[in-house]
């Protein structure tokens, strides 16, 4: 998909007006390759708490360069990181101002910014100090340039190792589209295994994808297929041609089936059951809109999606966990969006059921954690799909850039969100939504 603005905002004339004009300068985003370097610069860190140790042990294992504040000074940094676990006060805040102020004019471009919490709990002063955190990485991220990106992520006490998995994630171009974004490690539970090759954690465990066929599917089978799954790629009969294709280029198989019909959950499970004896990752991606405002909006349009987006993955949930074939570190994974969070003028229908996807995350998170599974959602923003293709240009464009990246994200930043879930590093990341929208002012 193209964004021609954003071809013109690059060439001679383009970059002129926007710097006159103050126009969106929507920059090229870094995304991950396959043996390039995490990080593209050095790296600096900051604050004194538990995650300090974590930290460095991640930046060396990733190959980064770490530079020593007052020692060494460098012109622009990769990433900056500041570890706020220990601050249980608010008026040590303003040790996040220290570390920062100086530094936000050598963010590099797509430069990584990450503040460690402590998800606050209680009723003391740490509590206040600690949800104060959330204010400061939002309105960074706003102020932000370059496509460079910040995120917060609290770490409850004891699961310091089990931030592996999320700082490389969220260091990495593989988080290109994720912006201010609040994430919980351990509140749920959960022992991550570290894999033998962080290049394919997924070696040896089965993933159903399902409206794989296309679009941010056929992205998440790509990405998982990458990282080792054996992918079933499962999506309607109409669908067939596209998505064998699909599963001929990961390598994995065509499954085609209506995932609303009423056979469909056992169909699948039985499938799953002969064919792989069970299943290790399960994505919900299937989805569909009706769009018509309330009082438009035909009964038959109501029913699908709510069938489509909703049902149809409690059913196969309940198929899946009745007969015991989501196996020990299970990973489900729901795709909701920010109508899910914000609402939607005409998606009455559609933002109902990705509602209803982070409710059933909320639900699911402490019944998978007994099974030492997880369930997690990712919210996409606006994505560059042949969906959003089609909404009239205006809108479009309004979609595109009302957000702190200023253009509309690739199915391959929903897919790498996704991998980064479905991780056996990511077990003590459990029932989190976190949206893939360069901090869309939609419903922020
Ligand atoms: P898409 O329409 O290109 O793909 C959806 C796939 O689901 C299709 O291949 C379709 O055939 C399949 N599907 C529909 N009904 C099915 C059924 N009953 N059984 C099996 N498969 C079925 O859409 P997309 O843009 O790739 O979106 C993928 C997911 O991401 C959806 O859940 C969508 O709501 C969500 N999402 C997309 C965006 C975006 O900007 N594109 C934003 C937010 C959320």
């Amino acid at each position: 998909m193209t964004d021609r603005y954003q071809q013109f905002a690059r060439s001679g004339l383009g970059r002129q007006l926007v710097r006159r004009l103050g126009l969106p300068d929507p920059t090229p985003l870094r995304r991950h390759v396959p043996g390039a370097p995490a990080l593209d610069g050095p790296a600096l860190v900051g604050g004194k708490g538990r995650l300090t140790d974590t930290v460095h042990t991640v930046l060396k294992a990733i190959g980064a360069k770490e530079v020593v504040r007052d020692a060494d000074t460098a012109d622009r940094y990769a990433a900056l990181v500041f570890d706020a676990t220990d601050i249980d006060d608010p008026a040590r805040l303003r040790e996040l101002y220290d570390f920062f102020h100086p530094l936000m004019r050598k963010v590099g471009t797509c430069g990584r910014l990450v503040v460690l919490g402590t998800p606050p709990s209680g009723s003391g002063r740490d509590a206040v100090a600690q949800r104060a955190l959330e204010g400061f990485t939002r309105s960074v991220g706003k102020e932000l340039r370059k496509g460079a990106t910040v995120q917060l992520v609290h770490v409850a006490p004891g699961y310091e190792a089990a931030a592996e998995s999320t700082l490389r994630f969220v260091l990495s171009a593989k988080s290109a589209f994720v912006d201010a974004q609040v994430i919980r490690i351990g509140t749920h539970g959960g022992e991550p295994v570290t894999p033998g090759d962080w290049e394919r954690p997924l070696a040896g465990k089965v993933a159903l994808v399902t409206g794989a066929s296309r679009g941010i599917g056929a992205s998440i089978a790509e990405v998982l297929a990458r990282d080792g799954a054996h992918v079933v790629a499962l999506d309607i009969p109409a669908q067939g041609a596209e998505l064998s294709d699909v599963a001929n280029k990961v390598s994995g198989a065509a499954l085609q089936l209506d995932i609303t019909a009423g056979s469909a959950p056992a169909q699948l499970a039985q499938y799953l059951r002969e064919r792989h004896g069970g299943v290790d990752i399960v994505v919900h991606n299937a989805g569909i809109t009706r769009d018509k405002s309330l009082a438009n909006m035909s009964d038959a349009a109501w029913d699908a999606v709510l069938a489509v987006n909703l049902s149809s993955q409690l059913a196969v949930n309940d198929a899946l966990l009745a007969e015991d074939l989501l196996r020990r570190d299970g990973r489900i994974v729901g795709v909701s969006s920010i109508a899910g969070i914000a609402g939607n003028k005409g998606q009455t229908n559609y933002g109902t059921s990705k509602a209803g996807v982070i409710g059933m995350v909320d639900a699911f998170a402490p019944v998978l954690a007994e099974r030492g599974a997880t369930i997690n959602a990712v919210a996409p923003g606006f994505i560059e799909t042949r969906m959003t293709a089609a909404v009239p240009l205006f809108i479009r464009e309004a979609g595109r850039r009302m957000s702190s990246l200023s253009q509309g994200g690739l199915p391959v930043d929903v897919a790498e969100t996704i991998a980064w879930y479905a991780s056996p590093a990511s077990a003590a990341v459990n029932g989190n939504v976190v949206r893939v929208c360069g901090q869309s002012l939609l419903g922020a």
